[in-house]
């Protein structure tokens, strides 16, 4: 990839995997593991049916994928942030815009990772809590703002998840590039503050009509965090501004069988077209398109500023180790393969 003139790897984009582990349900359901993690950055997909010499030999055949990090079943949350997500902190803090993705089946491990529980938080309250952390040490005093929106692209229409209402609509401006028109923005003080925010948020994430209680599998969850500060620069301060999104993604699954086909062809078909919009976007980024099509999908324009160029960008592969999701796991695994 292409060094820019201070130094940072441009254009890359960094593709993790983490296992989560096998459920107490899926245990009792006679699940095994199709997954084997071996030096924190290769993973192994292997069907399992196999247990006998010969099966074991050819289950160490199974195929196998490389990533800048593959975190195993009995990886915290802490270490998922610090390997995935802090080095983007330090670029917030250069006044870049990052952004990181959880990808893969409903049920993988997305929102875990992303939001997480009140007792271990996820990468969107532990990026906060380093972020608040950082501008306490390198910028001018309190001489900050940190400002939070949650938004959901569902159906391609957005929505506040602060202040849940009627679908936003999304403008062009010549200054802040794409913007949500009317949403809330949330000025944090602490990371603290914030999980008990996000947890509400989510909960107004819109649900399957047919499930209920359940959170939907199509619906994208966007936290963006914008952060104003001041630092040195020789004898006098200097105003910057960074933003990092970090994005909980629909669920993968039906995504992958339909990727071949063009996205018109999906008119009205029950896909999820912000998510094949950004496989798109990823693609010719990964491919060095000069051509980014954002402008398919409702998730892709308001990540437009967010992606490419200058961008820091990680991708989070949650994948289940259950034989019976070894399709959707291998779906996933092909799918953060290509982002590479
Ligand atoms: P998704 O958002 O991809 O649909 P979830 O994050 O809701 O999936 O995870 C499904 C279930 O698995 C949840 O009950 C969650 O708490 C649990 N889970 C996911 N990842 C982990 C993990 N790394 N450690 C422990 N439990 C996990
Ligand atoms: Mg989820």
């Amino acid at each position: 990839a292409a060094l820019s003139d201070d130094g940072m790897q441009s254009g890359r984009i960094m593709v993790y995997v983490r296992l989560r582990p096998l459920s107490k349900m899926e245990k009792e359901a006679g699940s095994r593991s199709c997954i084997r993690i071996v030096n924190k950055r290769d993973v192994y997909l292997t069907e399992f049916a196999l247990e006998t010499d010969y099966l074991r030999l050819k289950r160490l055949r199974g195929r196998h994928f490389a990533f800048d990090a593959a975190f195993p079943e009995n990886t915290g949350q802490q270490e998922v942030y610090d390997t995935s997500t802090a080095e983007l902190i330090e670029g917030v803090m250069q006044g870049r815009n990052c952004s990181v993705f959880c990808y893969g089946a409903t049920g993988a491990g997305k929102t875990y990772t992303m939001l997480g529980t009140m007792q271990s938080p996820g990468v969107m309250v532990l990026a906060l809590k380093d972020l608040f952390f950082k501008l306490k040490q390198q910028s001018r005093g309190d001489d900050y703002v940190v400002k939070l929106s949650y938004l959901e692209v569902y159906n391609e229409s957005v929505r506040d998840l602060l202040s849940p209402g009627r679908p936003l609509v999304l403008r062009e401006d010549s200054k802040q590039g794409i913007v949500a028109a009317g949403l809330t923005q949330y000025q944090a003080y602490s990371a603290d503050e914030v999980m008990i925010l996000l947890q509400r948020g989510n909960q107004n994430r819109q649900t399957e009509p047919t499930r209920v209680n359940e959170t939907s599998s199509r619906s994208h969850a966007i936290l963006q965090v914008v952060a104003e500060y001041k630092v040195q620069q020789e004898a006098s301060y200097v105003s910057r501004v960074g933003k990092l999104s970090l994005i909980d993604l629909a669920g993968s699954e039906r995504a992958l069988a339909t990727d071949q086909r063009t996205l018109r062809s999906l008119e009205g078909a029950n896909i999820n077209r912000s998510l094949l919009a950004l496989s798109s976007c990823i693609n010719a980024l990964v491919e060095g398109k000069k051509h980014i099509p954002f402008r398919n999908s409702k998730l892709t324009q308001l990540l437009k500023d967010s992606l490419g160029g200058a961008c820091q960008t990680a991708m989070i592969a949650n994948i289940s180790p259950s034989n019976i999701c070894f399709g959707e796991t291998q779906n996933t695994l092909h799918w953060a393969d290509r982002a590479k």
